[in-house]
């Protein structure tokens, strides 16, 4: 209710009639208003009321009324009476209905209710009622709760003189409003100022409930407190205009969840249907997994893979590729491998079985490469790499792919392990069903039996004669390779009559399992009659295995046959030599070798590097062994055995052969690069670079060659540190596997001593091996020993300036080379292992390389070294001095080395115990009165053997 907005007579009701008095006026803005003025001030006991029309509540709680009114000021009335007031008083009723008149509510506090007398802040002196300026007051209050329909208000004067300018009643509310993301209908205030009335909100359209409840607070102001709760707009609307409204996404946008943020433009590859989308649909041909965020580009299948590279080898195979030129934009490209054999060529392919092996797997590679193997001999197979991604699956279409025809060759040799027994004048194989019996083997100078199952027998042989047999296994993929050659030799009558009397082992070696593939054993057998010509008699006496086993009738041998290992073959076996080649060496296109510069001198020709690019590999470096042109086939033939010897082997610490160029000149081998030449040169170059763990390291590859080429019954003969190669990664590799230079025609080459059957480099070579050319695998482990003191020695002089003949002498009188500066107790105690008079004593390179793992493993057993007393090259050890571990007493001991007449002498110096004696210096032995140089010396050698004697207990007490 506004008095101030009345057009007309405000009416309000008067009691008495001659107290309140309607009037017409001016607000301070000279707008015309109804006021009410009374001024009864001269006249005492003055109660005049004014009372507002009905005003509706209208739901209000609390109501505030507003009233701007003036007084004028008692002291500037003349003779005022003391009943002058300055106030009046407000009051309402409340009713449900406009039920007042003249009399009711009567008009007095109670019916009424009073809310309060209000006072003027400032009252003016001068009543002007016509018009002019007045001072005006301006007073709100408020009351509540109140809760009939309506009210009435009242003014009430008792002897004031005034004016009543408007009258303003409301309430207060709180408005509409949205707010964090609901809409808050008007809410009024509540009955009492302080007062907070809660609002429920509800989400704005496409809102949705975050945190719930969702309220607001209205306080007796109007004003809004509080927030509780939220809404947000749902997938595919997005906030706008301050949060007030979702907004449905438009078309090429989206938003794929309910939140604050904005639409998005579609990824990549994607496009919208309709508006407010949730998500982009992708494009034909394109796809998303579950997992791919909504965000992220669609995505296609791959392309196929690039660039396939096949090595055959055998019955495996080795495939890489590069990864294909499309990912379809994604980051999980992997490989399936689909293999189809197609037999011999003609004829559909068929899937290949689950025998053959894929390593790292089949489905699923990671990584561009794969390696296959138990592939059939000599077939032919279609490998497809696909490229599959992680939508692949949602394509119609079967993933790209890149194929590759390869044929297999030959199986891998077969022949293991010969079980035999020899008789008399039978050879046996145990199961005889299916052999070609020969009537008479003697007769024959070479013989071709076959046996359907893995063991043959052979007889009617010859008493005392040299048998030579080769097995090698045929399976539906064609013939595997001969074995090597075994000799066997039957008894003569009177080894047989004299074997009688004992009871012999009938068979030896050992049986392997696994036969299931065999069709058939192909054993070629050579007779050689033992009293024969002179050169087939000392060519095979020393690989003759002599048996003399059997009480029955005849010589037996009995052979088994199983897969997996091979045996070297020597490629002199082979009638034609450049079968061999043929059979171990790949022949390469001269097209695809590149010759860069030459590095060295070999044997034939120059050794130089260069590239190899193969059709379908990757360029590689590699060195290039030539032979010289003006070479005789002799020399030709013995150039290319290195490679068919070479070709034979593949293991990490042989050199590898590439192949061999045979059809265009010049003639070459090929092999892997080894960017650091020969050990020997190489270690000089770099004298005290390396830890003693590096050096071991090297050790330790050579002797796993060395190994290698044992198990594969390959004697080197030739092992020294010029011969073993290094890469650039320090791996050491056994090279050098030609033959020629132990031909005694040749004498270009100091290192080789001619010597009865060949030459021979004394310094490498065990004392059997130069005296009566017994060649093993344990002469190869003294040779070992050799490279072990090179490689410790940085690549000293074995024996330093010492001729040939005083190695061999001080080797006969059992003197040893001493440790190499700074060279750890245990590694020259496997030095001296090696050198061991007995071969038999020597160690196997299994257990070399087995001691060299331990001390990689524990470092600390390479701490112990001897110190030296100078830089000087220590004396050669004597190894004839007995152990003093097995005397009582220095004077024993002294006794035992011939030194006897010094016992005086050490006792007065206190060398009396060997703990004491085991740290005597040159400078000591002088001290003690040892005065001949040949006694000092041999006092010296002998503290150096104990000292390590004891090195050795200690090693062996930890
Ligand atoms: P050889 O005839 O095998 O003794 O080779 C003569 C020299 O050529 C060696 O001493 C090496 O310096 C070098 N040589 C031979 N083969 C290779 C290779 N595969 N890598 C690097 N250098 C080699």
């Amino acid at each position: 209710m506004d008095s101030t907005t009345a057009t007309a007579e405000l009416g309000w009701t008067i009691y008495p009639s001659l107290g309140w008095e309607e009037v017409s006026g001016y607000d301070e803005n000279m707008n015309t208003i109804r006021t009410y003025q009374v001024c009864n001030v001269f006249n005492s006991s003055q109660n005049n009321w004014v009372r507002t029309k009905y005003i509706r509540r209208r739901g209000a709680q609390r109501i505030h009324v507003e009233m701007k009114f003036s007084v004028r000021d008692c002291s500037s009335i003349p003779n005022i009476p003391g009943s002058c007031k300055e106030t009046f008083n407000l009051y309402y009723f409340e009713s449900d209905s406009d039920t007042a008149t003249k009399v009711f509510p009567a008009w007095m506090e109670n019916p009424w209710i009073k809310v309060d007398t209000i006072a003027a802040d400032e009252s003016f002196s001068q009543v002007d009622l016509g018009g002019r300026v007045m001072k005006i007051n301006r007073e709100v209050r408020s009351f509540g709760p109140v809760s009939r329909n309506g009210f009435y208000l009242a003014f009430q004067d008792y002897g004031a003189c005034m004016s009543l300018i408007a009258v303003r009643v409301f309430f207060r509310k709180c408005p509409r409003v949205v707010r964090n993301g609901a809409v808050f209908p008007e809410t009024l205030s509540g009955a009492e100022s302080t007062s907070l009335v809660a609002a429920r909100g509800t989400c704005i359209p496409n809102g949705e409930e975050v945190d719930v409840p969702i309220k607001l607070y209205c306080n007796g102001d109007g004003e809004w407190l509080v927030p509780i709760g939220r809404c947000m707009c749902k997938a595919g609307h997005e906030a706008v205009e301050n949060g007030t409204i979702c907004r449905a996404c438009s078309s090429g946008f989206f938003k794929p969840s309910q939140g604050d943020q904005q639409c998005l433009q579609c990824p990549m590859n994607s496009r919208t249907t309709n508006e407010g989308a949730t998500n982009c649909v992708c494009r034909n041909g394109y796809y998303r997994t579950d997992s791919d965020p909504a965000q992220m580009p669609c995505t296609t299948v791959p392309s196929a893979p690039q660039r396939v590279i096949s090595s055959v080898n055998e019955t495996s195979l080795r495939l890489e590729w590069s990864p294909p030129r499309e990912s379809g934009g994604r980051e999980d490209v992997v490989y399936n491998i689909i293999c189809k054999s197609c037999g011999s060529g003609r004829g559909a392919c068929t899937r290949c079985g689950d025998n053959v092996q894929f390593v790292p797997r089949q489905l699923g590679l990671t990584e561009p490469r794969v390696h296959i193997s138990d592939l059939l001999a000599h077939t032919q197979y279609t490998f497809e790499i696909q490229a599959v991604n992680g939508v692949s699956d949602q394509s119609p279409y079967s993933p790209q792919f890149a194929s590759v025809n390869i044929t297999t060759n030959q199986a891998a040799p077969s022949v293991v392990s010969i079980m035999h027994q020899v008789s008399r004048t039978v050879i046996t194989l145990s199961h005889t069903q299916g052999w070609n019996k020969p009537t008479n083997m003697a007769e024959l100078n070479s013989s071709v039996l076959r046996s359907q199952t893995n063991t043959a027998v052979v007889r009617g042989l010859k008493p005392g004669t040299i048998y030579v047999f080769q097995v090698r296994a045929r399976t539906v993929a064609g013939f595997g390779r001969f074995s090597g050659k075994m000799y066997f030799q039957t008894m003569t009558e009177e080894e047989y009559n004299s074997s009688l009397q004992e009871k012999l082992p009938l068979i030896i070696g050992s049986a392997a399992a696994g036969f299931v593939f065999l069709v058939a054993v192909i054993v070629l057998v050579i007779v050689c009659n033992r009293r024969g010509s002179d050169r087939t008699d000392s060519e095979y006496t020393d690989k003759l295995q002599h048996y003399t086993s059997g009480h029955s009738e005849a010589p037996i041998f009995s052979f088994q046959v199983s897969p997996g290992m091979k045996i070297y073959i020597d490629p002199f076996t082979y009638e034609d030599p450049n079968e061999a080649v043929r059979e171990f060496a790949k022949e390469i296109d001269m097209s695809c070798v590149k010759i860069e510069q030459v590095i060295g001198a070999g044997e034939f020709g120059e050794v130089c590097s260069g590239n190899l690019r193969l059709p379908g590999k990757r360029e590689i470096l590699v060195a290039i062994k030539t032979l010289k042109s003006g070479y005789t086939e002799k020399q030709r033939r013995d150039f290319l055995s290195e490679a068919s010897i070479m070709g034979q082997f593949d293991h990490p610490n042989i050199i590898h052969l590439e192949g061999v160029v045979t059809k265009s000149s010049p003639v070459m081998i090929i092999t892997e690069f080894m960017e650091n030449g020969s050990l020997d040169s190489f270690l000089r170059q770099n004298d005290g670079q390396f830890t003693v763990i590096q050096l071991v390291g090297m050790l330790r590859g050579i002797a796993a060659g060395m190994k290698y080429l044992c198990d594969m019954n390959y004697v080197h003969r030739d092992l020294a540190a010029r011969n073993i190669l290094v890469n650039s990664n320090l791996v050491c590799k056994v090279s050098d596997f030609g033959l020629s230079r132990f031909l005694e025609d040749d004498t270009s080459d100091p290192t080789y001593t001619s010597a009865l059957g060949g030459k021979i480099p004394i310094r490498w070579t065990a004392p059997e091996a130069i005296q009566y050319r017994k060649f093993t695998s344990s002469s190869d482990v003294w040779s070992y020993g050799i490279v072990m003191w090179e490689v410790m020695s940085y690549g000293e002089r074995p024996y330093w300036d010492m001729s040939n003949q005083d190695v061999i002498n001080a080797i006969e009188q059992d003197y040893r080379l001493p440790p190499p500066m700074d060279c750890p107790n245990a590694l020259h105690q496997l030095m001296l292992d090696c050198w061991q008079k007995d071969r038999n004593n020597r160690p196997k390179f299994g257990q070399i390389v087995n001691t060299l793992d331990k001390m990689i493993r524990n470092p600390n057993s390479l701490k112990a070294t001897t110190p030296l007393s100078s830089g000087m090259h220590l004396p050669l050890l004597d190894r004839s001095t007995p152990d003093f571990s097995s005397f009582n007493s220095v004077d024993e001991w002294l006794d035992a080395i011939k030194m006897g007449q010094y016992k005086e002498n050490f006792a007065n110096e206190d060398f009396t115990s060997f703990d004491a004696v085991s740290q005597m210096t040159m400078d000591d032995i002088l001290r003690v009165g040892v005065t001949l140089a040949g006694h000092q010396k041999k006092i010296f050698n002998s503290v150096q053997m104990m000292r390590a004697q004891m090195n050795q207990i200690q090693s062996v007490e930890v």
